[in-house]
């Protein structure tokens, strides 16, 4: 079995007015089957509402299924007993860094998660380090968060999740309220985590380009998993992508344009590298 998988999963919430009564239903997430292993890069898009934090939420049971399983590293999240394991197991981190870091100096506030939870300081004092080099921040160590640009404090909490060592760390868009270099920094950080550190990495975003490198891709659209693919099947269903309401890199519709028009192309250009390359390609000759 995976370190995650899913089946059937679908989450309910209900509405009640003051009396207790049903007043409505949303279902959240709609029979989502997941299997991921260990060590996979797995992106999760969808535009807003499309019920991706649910589904999230469920990857370290904050919320169990309505209906449908979750396990997580084999163990089912309905299990209360195993509710350690599993919330060890998978760490999250989430849009805002401002509401997720507490300590006054950034060392401090990655120690804190293994503090917690009683590892012994020498040992916190190397997993704090290592974490720090991980997402390259251990240069600022010292640092005071509030100093920080955006992009640094949510490799801060990434740290922060890292040291706790966990073999999956969910990223619930952490990028969408940082500005570009900000999110290219933490793009670059959960790309390390998985390639370096070999941890399973579960992104959820709905900027396209963020998924380039990622193995395989899960778009969702009210609840269900509309498409998945790898990048480069998903990038090849632009109108499909257009309708679900994602934004299409203009290298990839600019590529298929290009191939509609007749130009010999593949479908699901993702860079504009791999477009300049393809094209020197068909004019070299
Ligand atoms: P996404 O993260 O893709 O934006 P969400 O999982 O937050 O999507 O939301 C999926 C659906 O569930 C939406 O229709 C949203 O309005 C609804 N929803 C989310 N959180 C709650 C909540 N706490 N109570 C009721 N409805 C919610
Ligand atoms: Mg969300």
């Amino acid at each position: 079995m995976g370190i995650i998988k899913t089946k059937d999963l679908t989450f309910e919430y209900i509405r009640r007015d003051e009396e207790g009564n049903v007043e409505g239903i949303t279902t959240a997430v709609d029979h989502v089957d997941l299997d991921v292993k260990p060590g996979q890069f797995i992106a999760i898009l969808g535009h807003n509402g499309s019920g991706k934090s649910t589904l999230a939420k469920h990857l370290n049971a904050i919320l169990t299924p309505t209906d449908g399983t979750v396990w997580v590293d084999g163990y089912d999240t309905k299990e209360e007993e195993h509710i350690w394991d599993i919330r060890q197991t998978t760490g999250m981190v989430f849009q805002n860094p401002d509401n997720q870091i507490i300590g006054q100096v950034v060392e401090e506030d990655v120690g804190f998660g293994p503090e917690n939870i009683g590892v012994p300081t020498k040992e916190i004092w190397e997993r704090v380090e290592e974490s720090l080099k991980a997402v390259g921040m251990y240069e600022y160590r010292k640092s005071s968060p509030n100093r920080l640009s955006g992009g640094q404090k949510q490799r801060i909490s990434i740290a922060g999740v890292l040291a706790m060592h966990p073999k999956c760390i969910v990223l619930d868009e952490p990028t969408a309220m940082l500005d570009p270099n900000g999110r290219k920094e933490v793009i670059r950080a959960a790309r390390a985590l998985n390639d370096v550190e070999g941890i399973t990495v579960i992104l959820i975003t709905h900027y396209m380009e963020e998924i380039v490198y990622c193995d395989k891709v899960f778009v969702m659209d009210k609840g269900k998993v509309a498409l998945s693919g790898t990048p480069k099947e998903v990038f090849s269903k632009v109108d499909e992508l257009r309708k679900l309401r994602l934004d299409v890199p203009q290298v990839t519709i600019l590529a298929e344009e290009l191939r509609k028009a007749g130009l010999p192309l593949d479908p699901g250009i993702l860079t504009a590298d791999e477009l300049a390359e393809k094209l020197k390609g068909l004019y070299k000759a």
